[in-house]
């Protein structure tokens, strides 16, 4: 008996299984459910992942698997049978998988595998552990566990789970047991290099010009311990960037040595406000994200705001000033 033995039981006996992540998807996202897909599908299960919105431009690559394999395509956004279990990775919150959610609440059983520090577990089994560097780290346990090889392609979307929520193994999150993993997966024969270039070093011209307006337009505050930052629709339309492209803004605001919180507002198509935000080193976005109806982890943290970008700016800089007064 150990945490997964439930959980592969559940598996072992359904044969018509949905994959969900959370909207905004991102390399863990994509990566692990990608991961487990390819698992329930050696182990002869119908398995899909549900998306409702599009895969960022960054990751589209991994749409690959779609066409070598035969049948279904991984990726659908209409379920094409009728699910007997859930599976939701990654997903710290119910509301996270939005309007797929009557498709998991539907499924007679409910499995979560995930990372994010959740106040009320929302399926039937759960393994959340926050210490955990990546939810691709628990899906490489639970492939283990299920008795699935580690083939190539399992590998290379375990790596891309780990190597973006890590930031290329740089962050406060990266642990021991993330390089051991990522050593198995080096044995089952990843292009390493390849995925890095794929998604580190590949920028459309329109994205160059994106990070060049968001320093633009930049405000610092706290003395210059943190960073604030947005873009709208219209600046995105004129650059002709997409918002896809903005993942890797937060990113380039957590270089200024100075920062210890930046945070970055991005306007969505239906008019939202997403905020992101990263910590250094002490501060606690979580807490920050969580005054404003958000939440995540310790030092990676959003929310989702339906008031103008004025007022998303201003509730922000407050909850990250009453942070660093307290930190
Ligand atoms: P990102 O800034 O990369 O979109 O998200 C950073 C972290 O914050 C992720 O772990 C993500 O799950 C969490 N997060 C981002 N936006 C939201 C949100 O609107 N609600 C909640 N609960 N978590 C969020
Ligand atoms: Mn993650």
């Amino acid at each position: 008996m150990n945490k997964w033995t439930d959980i592969v039981k559940l598996i072992k006996k359904s044969d018509d299984i949905v994959i969900l992540t959370h909207t905004n998807m991102d390399g863990d996202a994509i990566g692990s459910a990608s991961a487990l897909c390819h698992a329930l599908r050696h182990m002869g299960k119908r398995s899909v992942i549900l998306l409702e919105d599009d895969i960022p431009g960054y990751l589209r690559f991994m749409h690959d698997h779609d066409s070598k394999e035969g049948g279904l395509p991984f990726f659908v956004k209409e379920m094409p049978y009728e699910p007997h279990l859930a599976v939701a990775v990654d997903c710290g919150d119910a509301g996270r998988i939005e309007k797929r959610f009557d498709v998991f609440s539907s499924c007679a059983d409910r499995i979560c595998v995930d990372h994010h520090i959740q106040t009320e577990h929302f399926a039937d089994y759960s393994v959340v552990e926050p210490d955990a560097s990546a939810t691709g780290i628990l899906i490489y346990q639970l492939i283990n566990e299920l008795g699935v090889p580690i083939d190539k392609e399992i590998a290379e979307d375990l790596y891309v789970a780990i190597m973006t929520d890590t930031g290329c193994f740089r962050y406060s999150n990266t642990t021991a047991e993330c390089h051991l993993v990522t050593a198995e997966l080096y044995k089952a024969g990843i292009e390493f290099d390849k995925l890095g270039t794929l998604i580190y070093d590949t920028l459309p011209l329109s994205q160059i010009k994106l990070e060049a307006m968001i320093i633009v337009w930049m405000e610092l505050f706290e003395g210059g311990k943190a960073v604030i930052s947005y873009i709208t629709q219209d600046k995105l339309k004129e650059i002709g960037a997409t918002y896809d492209m903005t993942s890797s803004c937060i990113d380039v605001l957590r270089k200024i040595d100075t920062v210890e919180v930046c945070a970055f507002l991005k306007e969505h198509e239906d008019g939202s406000i997403k905020l992101s935000m990263r910590a250094k080193s002490y501060a606690d976005v979580n807490r920050v994200a969580r005054a404003l109806g958000g939440g995540g982890h310790v030092r990676a943290a959003g929310a989702t705001f339906n008031v103008p970008m004025e007022e998303a700016i201003r509730l922000t800089r407050e909850k990250i000033s009453e942070e660093l007064s307290r930190c």
